[in-house]
């Protein structure tokens, strides 16, 4: 006999996880299929950085992603109630600037936007004695927001797996969806190397591999994988009060405790952050070329004037992924217009961690319901770029021309 189920999500990373959690919830039979392990993509190199990044930081996230957000602050916050380690920490987010053009550039926003009404401005001493690490005297300041926090990628990812594990969802790894079975315009099943599973409903979470596994139906979605990579030191007595830190005049440098250990990036554009582009993306990612990692070192030692640990680490480890960024750095989120059944949950602009919980419940609504609740979701609908888009390279070109907006929010 075939397998079959109400709803099959395929792809193990935290897009998957958080859409099969949300679709058991609302009462699916729901089976989660995933080629490797789970959380083993892009999820395993996710910094976990949690916030309201619309409220002043991404301008373009102004809008739905704003409840997205809020409700993955709570989202994580319960699961963290649970018996699960998602690495959780709710020490808040700081962003700093060392002089007066770098914070009206990057900080202005922030301060006055009104979504997180107890953010708050602060001094070099007060940043200084809540990081720990920071030097005051080389900083202009900071705007705190006081809910931002922290999660594993990868631990997170498992706790939802293991909570849809615990609903009575199933989950299948080392199994890849090699094709999807439409009838007429409908999905019908997802082929596997072994089996066929029945289902009416499959959401595609594949990640930077989405369009490979689209191709076989004849669609292409407009998103482009670019490289980005996380560091983490030794122990460096980093405290676990510590708030997260952005200081975007670096580089986007993004920095949080680890255990101890200093966890650290930034935007790169330097060779290989485009070697994925209109390219096959390897199964795994921990072959890349490091030269991307070297710069983060680099722009590390910029930083070091303002929190000088960036110089007296001895030791690293590395974690490469490939988020996919939309001509408009918004989700993909809903169905496929013209294959009723077939969804996408994608398209995470190097903020999954962030928007997962939400999109997840998103993901669940229109599938169950018909229709968002939590939002409506048109900000994130498949369709909206038409066909101006036909290469990864056009949708990057699109990006860059739009310069500064640009940035991850890690
Ligand atoms: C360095 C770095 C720092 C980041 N920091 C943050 C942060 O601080 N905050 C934040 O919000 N976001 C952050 N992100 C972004 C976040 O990590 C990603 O948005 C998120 O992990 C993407 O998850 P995903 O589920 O879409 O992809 P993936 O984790 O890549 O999951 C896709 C899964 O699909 C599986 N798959 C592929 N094809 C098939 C198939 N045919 N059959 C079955 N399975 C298949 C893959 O094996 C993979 O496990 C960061 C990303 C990086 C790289």
């Amino acid at each position: 006999l075939a397998e079959s189920a109400d709803a099959v999500v395929v792809g193990g990373g935290i897009l998957g996880a958080a859409a099969a959690l949300h679709l058991r919830e609302h009462g699916l039979d729901v089976l989660l299929i995933e080629r490797d392990e789970i959380a083993q993509g892009t999820s395993s190199a996710g910094a976990g950085f949690i916030d309201i990044w619309g409220a002043g930081y991404v301008p373009s996230w102004d809008g739905e992603e704003l409840e997205i957000e809020q409700y993955g602050l709570d989202f994580y916050a319960a699961l963290a109630e649970g018996d699960h380690d998602l690495g959780y920490r709710r020490n808040g987010t700081l962003f700093l600037a060392t002089n007066e053009d770098a914070w009206s550039t990057h900080l202005d926003a922030l301060a006055s936007h009104e979504r997180v009404p107890d953010k708050r401005v602060v001094s070099p001493a007060e940043v200084e004695e809540l990081t720990g690490i920071v030097r005051g005297e080389a900083i202009l300041g900071g705007v705190l927001h006081p809910s931002g926090g922290q999660v594993s990628a990868p631990k997170a990812t498992r706790a939802m797996a293991e909570r849809l594990l615990a609903a009575g969802g199933r989950i299948r790894t080392r199994c890849p969806a090699t094709k999807l079975l439409e009838k007429g315009d409908r999905i019908r099943g997802v082929e596997t190397p072994s089996d066929t599973i029945e289902t009416p409903v499959v959401v595609l979470a594949c990640g930077a591999w989405t369009n490979r596994l689209l191709a076989g139906i004849g669609r292409w979605l407009p998103m482009v994988p670019l490289l980005a990579s996380r560091l983490i030191t030794e122990g460096l007595g980093v405290p676990a009060t510590m708030p997260t830190i952005q200081i975007p005049e670096f580089s986007y440098i993004w920095l949080r405790g680890e255990e101890g250990a200093l966890l650290w990036g930034c935007d790169y554009e330097v060779f290989p952050h485009e070697l994925l582009v209109d390219a096959d993306v390897p199964e795994r990612l921990d072959q890349l070329p490091l030269d991307g990692v070297v710069y983060t070192q680099r722009v590390g030692a910029q930083a070091s004037v303002v929190i000088p640990l960036l110089l007296r680490y001895s030791s690293i480890t590395v974690a490469h992924g490939a988020p996919c960024f939309t001509p408009d750095r918004r989700g993909l989120v809903g169905p496929i217009p013209g294959a009723e059944g077939l969804y996408v949950i994608a398209g995470c602009n190097e903020a999954g961690v962030s928007h997962a919980p939400g999109w997840g419940r998103l993901t669940a609504e229109l599938v169950a319901e018909g229709a968002g609740i939590l939002t409506e979701g048109s900000s994130f609908a498949l369709d909206r770029f038409e066909s101006r888009y036909a290469t990864e390279r056009d949708v990057l070109d699109h990006l860059s021309a739009q310069g500064g907006e640009l940035h991850g929010v890690v």
